[in-house]
């Protein structure tokens, strides 16, 4: 981050604005709203200015900027046209310890100012830095439709009752939950449909029958997707931000824990190749442990939990304790890699139908149908297949499969680090070899591959490296 984010309590402070045109304006509103004691200083006014200085929105000081008007201020905003006067202002502002904010001149300005939706009590505000101020108000402006008006109604109702739920529930948890419920049922809608009153009969029906004990909390079993986080479901990202413990593993990606709620607690429990930061079992009483603590406990898995997740292991032990659950399909990694590399997994002519298998090696072999596998007409995705990709090509081929037979590699699938190596059986490995794919990989066989280089459309940016599946560990 390259700026901290506060919100400033300038009511009744002394504020100075240096400038009297369209620019300063904007800044007097901003701080108007905000209750601050507000002096401009300008040898002219342009005519808004001029209204709002007799309404009593601020003094005017009508004259050129001199040093001593820094003096007392709390917060110093130059708006000038001029450059040289504007620095002058940021300068003595700085040398005085004052927070200074220079429109259009980031290089000077000790603080910026965000693009901001009001909603008061409850204020969004956006900032791309000094990137663009033009993206920051789009990003607004769609957040505008997101935060309807009534979140401001909904904001007041919360301070209202702040003072009586805190009394009610000594225990932050309990608040928290109280709240969410509150927050997410028929309160909210109430206030949102403007009916104010029968608001109010509902909160108080809810502070007077609501158990303050935190019972059984619950598991929501969750499919991340491959990576993109744009492919996570509404369920997983509704769920993923109500949890109070995420309990996650490698194949989860940064951009998606970064949506989980921010003070969630995180547990990693690994499960990198050979190397189990906890074991299965342990993962499955983990689960049970913290739900019945009162949690509510997000298990967060790459793809989709039921494909090659263990997510049933997970959810019976769930069931045998009597912790309720609920679990969130994902975006399986053969769908996300199919459709990010152009590979589509079926077709008319080349694939009637479509196997997933493990490809994970286990005491040197995989057991595997090969007979099944090596069928024409039909698409193999092995999920874990890069270790023991040498055995996968000799088998298939030891079963009919031909050489020639196209093969994709995707690693990362549909991130930003996503790379693709296509060949066949009898060249995939020395492709390898040389360019050396990361986990996770997925490994696919079909002669559907050959159209990968017509259909592909998803394209890595260049420099990027967000996006990524994350740490980069050997074996997969
Ligand atoms: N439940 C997951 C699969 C877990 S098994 C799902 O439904 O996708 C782990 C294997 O999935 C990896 O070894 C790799 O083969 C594959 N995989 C998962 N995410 C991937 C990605 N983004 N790109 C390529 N392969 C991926």
């Amino acid at each position: 981050m390259e700026y901290l984010p506060i919100f400033l309590d300038v009511k009744d402070q002394p504020c100075l604005v240096v400038g009297g045109g369209e620019i300063a304006l904007r800044k007097v509103a901003s701080l108007h709203r905000a209750g601050a004691a507000i002096t401009l200083v300008s040898p002219d006014l342009a005519d808004a200015l001029e209204q709002q200085r007799a309404q009593g929105v601020f003094v005017h000081e009508r004259r050129a900027f001199r040093e001593q008007d820094i003096q007392g201020r709390r917060l110093v905003i130059a708006a000038t046209d001029q450059r040289e006067v504007n620095r002058q202002v940021a300068d003595l502002a700085k040398t005085h310890g004052i927070p200074v904010n220079v429109v259009d001149q980031p290089e000077d300005c000790s603080f910026i100012m965000p693009s901001v939706i009001d909603r008061s009590p409850v204020i969004v505000a956006v900032s791309t830095g000094a990137a663009s101020p033009v993206l920051a108000r789009l990003i607004r402006t769609r957040l505008e439709s997101l935060v309807p008006a009534a979140y401001g109604r909904l904001g007041e109702l919360c301070a209202r009752y702040r003072e009586r739920v805190k009394q009610r529930f000594s225990d932050q948890r309990d608040r928290r939950r109280f709240w969410d419920r509150v927050l997410q049922g028929g309160v909210a809608e109430r206030v949102f449909s403007g009916h104010l009153a029968e608001a109010d009969a509902a909160m108080e029906r809810e502070l007077a029958h609501a158990n303050p004990s935190p019972g059984m909390g619950e598991v929501y079993l969750v499919g991340a997707g491959p990576g993109d986080p744009d492919l996570v479901t509404f369920r997983a990202l509704r769920l993923m931000q109500q949890a109070d413990v995420v309990v996650y593993d490698r194949l989860v990606a940064q951009p998606i824990l970064d949506m989980v709620r921010r003070d969630a607690r995180r547990v990693y429990v690994g499960k990198e190749r050979d190397n189990h930061a906890m074991r299965q079992e342990e993962i499955n009483r983990l689960l049970a442990r913290l739900a019945k603590e009162g949690h509510r406990v997000l298990r967060l898995k790459g793809g989709d939990p039921f494909i090659f997740g263990r997510g049933g292991e997970e959810i019976d032990t769930l069931a045998a304790e009597g912790v309720p659950f609920q679990v969130v399909p994902g975006i399986t990694a053969a769908s996300g890699c199919a459709t990010y590399t152009g590979i589509p997994l079926t077709h008319r002519d080349y694939a009637q139908s479509v196997t997933f298998v493990t490809g994970h090696l286990k005491d040197g072999t995989m057991n595997l149908n090969w007979e099944q596998l090596a069928q024409p007409s039909q698409t193999v995705v092995f999920y874990m297949g890069l270790v023991g990709l040498p055995i996968i090509i000799e088998k298939l081929i030891e079963h009919g499969v031909s050489p020639d037979m196209p093969i994709a590699l995707v690693q990362q699938g549909t991130t930003h680090k996503q790379r693709v190596f296509t060949g066949t059986l009898r060249t995939i490995l020395e492709i390898v070899e040389q360019d050396r794919p990361k986990p996770p990989t997925l490994v696919i066989v079909c002669r559907v591959v050959e159209l990968q280089e017509k259909l592909s459309w998803f394209t890595v940016p260049e420099h990027s490296d967000r996006g990524a599946t994350t740490p980069v560990l050997p074996g997969s």
